[in-house]
């Protein structure tokens, strides 16, 4: 796309319906920058141009949006977020705190694009507007972040998920942090309230180190296997540390399907929390990193257990589009990879035992990435109901993110928590005793949600139940 759709940037006065709607208001008593964005953002904004243009203003989307259900203001929606981002692309408004907030409180859930009917996308939208962001940042051309937020930002980004034997030693540190009582102390003695960090250690996982290291080995097919397959696992940063003992069920339950499942070495995270905190380059460094990791798999499925990373490692051939060294291998290992409900439902389970002496309500949450990005809903469900004793229900809400989204429970509290206490009230009325989910960050959301709503209410992924369902003997 040329940038001819640019023009001299006018005042807002001047702008036509959608922009005004979105607009006025947005940018009074700002801190104007109205210098055009620099090329690479330019460019970067350029390439969703027709994607943006997609959009009819039908409003269909409105209700799926959650953070326009909770605000009920235009520019909280996508159909303002778009209108927003169309306007800065044509150089009809300048970059500004406003919209940046505005386009940063989106929790990029896809529940939009799920339900619009002229195919419009938003997560390449939002992957691009947030690197555009930064772009224009380093440039100087749009309102810093200030020192501490861009050096925790590096040191996440840059430091952290680039190396899994970092990863692990920081995930080493959070179990000490739990299993050493440092963390009763500090809630004891509110100096995690007086941090302002209780809303990010709420979130904070339990659980025993189990860590599964991807280093090449490959777990057999159970023995009386008929259907012998071969699957590639991708282990992933949180799933493979935090929930290692939920990857470990996956080998499992993989092997109970008949497959030889190989650990690649050399993978690590997939990139996704770079790509939505504006990071694009370091998320494409580690496509690249992974798609080299599972090229010498050939063309098994690559299984993943988080719907996140699923979502992603999907989205690799268009996050790889304009890199001709890269493109063609990045669209290969976008086709091979399934979620591990979406491959389950392809092969034959052993009969599955109950998982409670008694019958069970089980309540299942789509994670939105998932559900809404890559559209699967009927198989972990199929998979639930085929458990003796187990009554499976949907949730009320159950299209609306439950707040999660990545680590915007932690750098959008406020918005997170309406919605995570929205979502407990939702478990609360099927009358489950058992919520299941398909995502590390839902799973430590509903935890964290449930747990304020004093709910006894246990959240599992859909694996651990499985894992339980398929146990030799059975394992209630
Ligand atoms: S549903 Fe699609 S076309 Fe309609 S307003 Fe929302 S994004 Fe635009
Ligand atoms: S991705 Fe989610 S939060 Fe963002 S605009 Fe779409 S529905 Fe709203």
């Amino acid at each position: 796309m040329t940038s001819d759709h640019r023009t001299a940037p006018p005042t807002v006065e001047a702008t036509p319906f959608p922009y005004t709607v979105a607009a006025r208001g947005l940018l009074e008593n700002e801190s104007r920058i109205a210098e055009p964005l620099p090329a690479a953002a330019q460019a970067l904004l350029d390439g969703e141009y027709d994607n943006m243009l997609a959009c009819v203003r039908c409003g269909l989307c409105l209700t799926s949006c959650p953070t326009f259900v909770v605000t009920g203001h235009e520019s909280e929606g996508p159909r303002g977020r778009i209108a927003l981002v169309r306007a800065l692309v044509e150089g009809r408004i300048p970059l500004t705190d406003g919209l940046i907030d505005r386009e940063e409180n989106c929790l990029a859930c896809d529940a939009c694009t799920a339900v619009c009917p002229a195919g419009v996308k938003m997560e390449p939208i939002q992957v691009a507007v947030r690197a555009a962001i930064e772009i224009a940042r380093d440039a100087g051309t749009a309102p810093s972040r200030g020192l501490v937020a861009s050096a925790i930002r590096a040191v996440v980004l840059g430091w952290l998920f680039p190396s899994m034997p970092r990863f692990r030693a920081v995930v080493w540190l959070v179990w000490l942090y739990r299993a050493s009582g440092l963390r009763s102390m500090a809630r004891a003695l509110g100096m995690v309230r007086l941090l302002g960090m209780r809303d990010a250690d709420d979130l904070l996982p339990a659980f025993t180190p189990d860590f599964l290291v991807p280093e090449g080995q490959v777990y057999p097919a159970a023995p009386d296997t008929r259907d012998r397959a071969e699957v590639a696992l991708f282990a992933g940063c949180v799933m493979s540390t935090a929930f290692g003992s939920t990857s470990h069920a996956t080998v499992r339950v993989l092997q109970r399907a008949g497959c030889d499942v190989a650990c690649p070495a050399g993978q690590g995270c997939c990139g996704a929390l770079n790509a939505h905190a504006g990071d694009r380059e370091g998320a494409r460094a580690l496509a690249r990193q992974t798609i080299a990791a599972f090229e010498p798999g050939g063309d098994a499925p690559v299984v993943t257990n988080a719907a996140g990373c699923g979502a992603m490692l999907k989205e690799y051939g268009h996050l790889l589009a304009d890199d001709p060294a890269w493109a063609a291998r990045a669209a290969r290992l976008s086709s091979r990879v399934r979620d591990v409900s979406e491959y389950l439902a392809t092969r034959d389970l052993p009969a599955m035992g109950a998982i409670a002496e008694d019958t069970v309500v089980v309540a299942y949450q789509d994670a939105c990435h998932l559900g809404h990005a890559q559209r699967i809903t009927a198989a972990p469900r199929d998979l639930i109901r085929r458990i003796p004793g187990v009554t499976l229900r949907d949730l009320p809400d159950k299209a609306l993110c439950c707040g999660s989204a990545g680590v915007y429970n932690v750098t959008h509290p406020e918005m997170a928590r309406t919605l995570g206490d929205r979502k407990a009230e939702a478990v609360a009325a099927t009358g489950a005793t058992i919520i299941v989910t398909a995502n590390p960050g839902c799973q430590l959301q509903l935890q964290a949600s449930l747990a304020r709503a004093g709910s006894r209410v246990k959240v599992m992924h859909l694996v651990d139940l499985l894992d339980a369902a398929t146990a030799p003997g059975g394992r209630p």
